[in-house]
C-alpha cells in the first residue's frame, strides 16, 4: 500500500478530537477525506452506517481479521472491535485525497509506524481527566459503566502523548481548532513537519 498523506488525530474519548476532525474536513484547501472505520459496537443516536462507521457483527469483524483486511484493528473495549480497512484508505487515496483518521492511540501509533514518512500523528490533550468525565456525562450517549470504562482507559492513553508528532491542548476549543488547521496545512504543504 502506498499513496497520499495520512493525518491521524488520536486522544482519549471526550477530548474533542471528533470536533476537531469535523472542522478540518470543512476546509477544502486541505483536501481531506475521512477514513470510515469498521466497528462491532452498537450504533449510537443518529449515527449512519458507512458514514460514521461500517457497523458489523463481532463475527463479521473477526472474518475481516482472518482475511487480513485491516491496516490496524483493536479491541478498544471488550467485544467492541474497531479497525481501519485497507480498502477504505486505498479508495480515498485513489480519489487523490489526504486521509484523516479519528482513531484510538494504539491504532494511531500503529499506522504511524507503518507509514512513518507520510503520516502526521496528532494527540489531542484534554485539560484533565475530571474534565473528560464532565464532557462524557454531558454527551450522555452512554451508561455510567461505559463512561467509567472510557475514563479508566484515558489515564493510560494520556501517557502515550510523547510518542506522537504533535500534541494539541484542547483547553480552549477555538484555539485548538486554529492550531489544528495550521498544523495540517503546514504538513500538507511541506511534505513533512
Ligand atoms: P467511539 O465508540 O466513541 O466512536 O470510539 C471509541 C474509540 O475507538 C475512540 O477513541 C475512537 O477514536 C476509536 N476508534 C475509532 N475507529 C477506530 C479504528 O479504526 N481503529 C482504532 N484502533 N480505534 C478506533
Amino acid at each position: 500500500m502506498k499513496g497520499g498523506k495520512l493525518i491521524i488525530f488520536s486522544a482519549p474519548s471526550g477530548s474533542g478530537k471528533t470536533t476537531i476532525v469535523r472542522h478540518l474536513l470543512k476546509k477544502p484547501e486541505l483536501n481531506l477525506a475521512f477514513s470510515v472505520s469498521a466497528t462491532s459496537r452498537p450504533r449510537r443516536g443518529k449515527e449512519k452506517n458507512k458514514e460514521h462507521y461500517y457497523f458489523m457483527s463481532v463475527s463479521e469483524f473477526k472474518n475481516h481479521i482472518k482475511n487480513d483486511d485491516f491496516l490496524e484493528w483493536e479491541e478498544v473495549y471488550r467485544d467492541n472491535f474497531y479497525g481501519t480497512l485497507k480498502s477504505e484508505v486505498e479508495r480515498l487515496w485513489a480519489e487523490g485525497k489526504n486521509v484523516i483518521f479519528d482513531i484510538d492511540v494504539v491504532g494511531g501509533l500503529r499506522i504511524k509506524k507503518k507509514f512513518p514518512d507520510q503520516t502526521l500523528a496528532v494527540f489531542v490533550k484534554p485539560p484533565s481527566v475530571d474534565e473528560l468525565k464532565i464532557r462524557l456525562k454531558k454527551r450522555s450517549t452512554e451508561s455510567e459503566d461505559k463512561i467509567n470504562m472510557r475514563i479508566a482507559k484515558a489515564s493510560v492513553e494520556l501517557a502515550t502523548a510523547p510518542q506522537f508528532d504533535k500534541v494539541i491542548k484542547n483547553y480552549d476549543l477555538d484555539v485548538a481548532l486554529k492550531e489544528s488547521v495550521d498544523l495540517v496545512a503546514s504538513f500538507i504543504s511541506n511534505d513533512k513537519e
